[in-house]
């Protein structure tokens, strides 16, 4: 018998035991820095002269690792061995799908720290940040192959006398999974397994800045049973690989989760049906935020500033779910303002690998490039009362940045971010703090802090985010739990980690049969 599903906790780091684990992880992953890794193709590992490089946001010159890059030719290829294996997998029982999901959750425990620790190096991660991201990707493992099993016999419908009818799911077919480098661990297995669990084939493109914890991933599904070919591993450009696999006329579904801006071209592009293609296919599409976290005049506002503070800065502001806003009752304003830059004036920010540090770097200089010039646009639109400064000569580093004062139609208060930057916005009232919150083309997540039952009532009604928390922090929704996803330009709200998101990489069908 299966045991009920319950989250994965997270690491107690104050215990010396613990630490001197993590810090075996540490010098574990050091010992492979700098390998080649292959694509992975039906099982094959395949070498290409071309090469992805994943480098230390914290120090840019220690090289994680470097990865094959599939051209067009080898994206084919892997199509056409997951369109032929999708023939045999989806043959195979749910169950026996679903053991490959457990045994894999089963040995990352055993690897956890290791694991933790490649995330430390390859995308920057605090300790505490890196075990959330091991422990969600645990979750997704365990949450869907028990989801599986409870769907695997279908939905019972009526029948009548004399008429006996049936309700199942069946897999869709090839599945393109596209994911960000935030959750690299997380997302990218999460995604992928769903898929694979449901009966599906899948052509993995990772992040281009994180695909070793991808390659590592991979390893661990074939140990773990999963037959050559189910998962085929296809790092390479967006442009290139990631178009040709979204317009392939074999692709059934595409499983994206990343940016607004990519996330918009491959809907369009999935809409247009290509010559031999005889489906529609369908999109899973989880994109950006500008989350807003929103403080009542009746709260408490030393939880208010905390969890502002956590929100905006935890893994350097840089989650889909981290608060970019802050809407506050302009009679508090100030008095939460000042103890957010006196809680923000607390955290340190340097090497992810020592435990101590509260903030990593930012992802690349693309992202370090971006983050600066809003603290640019800024002190344009308002006042940055602390951090503002950036460090990119030996790693992405940028101080947790407030800006206070900000219009409730700046830039500052619309654009994602994706950095520590939190934008400071006074409002009139309770009503006019939602009025703001829901200014953004985005719908990720939210907060309220309040103690004000009537607003907590109006805010749950009112208040258009996917996610909203109340008394809380806007960041860390827990697989099985919190279901994951946003409203508008956020995506197509397919709540990653709750009861409907398998379905959708499946079809359903209908059986008739007269008795
Ligand atoms: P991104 O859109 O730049 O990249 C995401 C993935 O898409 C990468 O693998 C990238 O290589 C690929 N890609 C790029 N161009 C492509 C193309 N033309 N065709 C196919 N694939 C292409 O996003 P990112 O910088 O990796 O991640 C950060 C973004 O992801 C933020 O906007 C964040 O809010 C969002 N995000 C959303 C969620 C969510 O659940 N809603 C979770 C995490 C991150």
């Amino acid at each position: 018998m299966v045991i009920p599903y319950k989250h994965e906790p997270f690491t107690n780091f104050g215990l010396e035991e613990n630490q001197e684990q993590y810090n075996q992880g540490l010098a574990k992953v050091s010992s492979y820095l700098g390998e080649k890794y292959p694509l992975i193709i039906g099982g094959e590992r395949i070498f290409t002269e071309e090469q992805i490089v994943s480098v230390n946001p914290s120090n840019h010159k220690e090289v994680i690792g470097s990865v094959s890059k599939a051209s067009r030719e080898l994206a084919e290829k892997a199509m056409q061995i997951a369109d032929t294996t999708f023939n045999t997998w989806k043959k195979v029982k749910p169950e026996v799908r679903a053991d490959i999901l457990f045994r894999a959750a089963a040995i990352i425990r055993r690897r956890k720290h290791e694991f933790s620790a490649l995330l430390t190096k390859e995308a920057g991660k605090p300790w505490n940040e890196a075990d959330a991201d091991t422990a969600e990707a645990i979750d997704f493992l365990e949450f869907y192959a028990r989801q599986m099993l409870q769907l695997k016999d279908g939905i019972p419908v009526e029948s009548r006398p004399g008429e006996y009818n049936r309700f199942n799911y069946i897999p869709l077919g090839v599945g393109v999974v596209i994911s960000p480098w935030n959750f690299p661990f997380a997302i990218m297995a999460g995604t992928t397994v769903a898929a694979v669990v449901t009966g599906n084939t899948v052509l993995l493109k990772p992040a281009s800045t994180t695909p070793v914890v991808a390659y590592k991933f991979l390893e661990v599904l074939e140990e773990a049973g999963l037959p050559a070919g189910v998962v085929n591993f296809v790092p390479g450009s967006g442009a290139e690989v990631g178009d040709y696999l979204v317009d392939h006329p074999r692709t059934r579904f595409i499983s994206f989760t990343g940016s607004k801006e990519v996330g918009i071209r491959i809907y369009e592009r999935a809409a247009k049906v290509n010559p031999g293609q005889i489906w529609l296919k369908r999109v899973i599409a989880e994109m950006g935020g500008k989350d807003t976290m929103v403080v009542d005049k009746e709260a408490d506002l030393e939880l208010a500033a905390k969890s502002i503070v956590s929100s905006a800065f935890g893994f350097s502001g840089q989650k889909c779910s981290a608060c970019s806003r802050a809407v506050i009752h302009q009679d508090v304003y100030d008095q939460v303002l000042a103890r957010a830059i006196e809680l923000t004036n607390e955290l340190t920010v340097g090497n992810p690998e020592d435990r101590t540090t509260y903030m990593g770097p930012v992802n690349d200089q693309a992202a370090f490039n971006k983050v600066m010039s809003y603290v640019q646009i800024g002190r344009e639109e308002g006042r940055v009362v602390t951090g503002g400064e950036g460090d990119d000569s030996t790693g992405w580093f940028i101080k947790p940045t407030i800006v206070a004062d900000v219009k409730e139609d700046a830039r500052l208060m619309k654009e994602e971010i994706f950095g520590p930057v939190v934008a400071f916005c006074k409002a009139k009232d309770f009503d006019h703090a939602l009025e703001i919150a829901n200014n953004t083309e985005y719908g990720l997540t939210g907060a309220v802090i309040s103690n004000n039952r009537a607003n907590i009532e109006k805010a749950r009604e009112d208040f258009h985010a996917g996610n909203l928390y109340f008394n809380r922090g806007c960041t860390g929704a827990i697989v099985g739990y919190q279901p994951f996803g946003g409203f508008n330009m956020s995506g197509t709200d397919s709540k990653a980690g709750g009861p409907d998101y398998l379905v959708l990489h499946m079809q359903g069908k209908t059986t008739s049969e007269m008795l």
